[in-house]
C-alpha cells in the first residue's frame, strides 16, 4: 500500500497548492454591497472594471472581500 499512500499524499499536496476544483469560488474575492438597499453584486458578476452601481438607487456599491475560504493562510 505503500504506492497508493503516496500517491494520495501527492494529490492532497497539488490540491492545497491551490489550484481548488470550484472555479467560481477560486475567482471570486468578494463582493460588491450597497448597505442603503442591501443589493450584493458578486465580483465576477460585476461587469467592466472598478465598482458597480447599486442597480436600486444607482450609487456606487462598496467592494467588501469574502471572509471563509481565503480568509486564513495558515
Ligand atoms: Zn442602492
Amino acid at each position: 500500500m505503500g504506492v497508493l499512500s503516496t500517491l494520495k499524499e501527492t494529490l492532497q499536496a497539488s490540491t492545497q497548492s491551490g489550484n481548488r476544483g470550484d472555479v467560481t469560488e477560486g475567482e471570486s474575492k468578494g463582493a460588491y454591497w450597497c448597505h442603503d438597499c442591501d443589493e450584493r453584486i458578486r465580483d465576477v458578476d460585476a461587469p467592466g472594471e472598478g465598482p458597480p452601481n447599486c442597480p436600486d438607487c444607482g450609487g456606487e456599491m462598496t467592494f467588501e472581500r469574502s471572509v471563509g475560504s481565503t480568509g486564513c493562510a495558515c
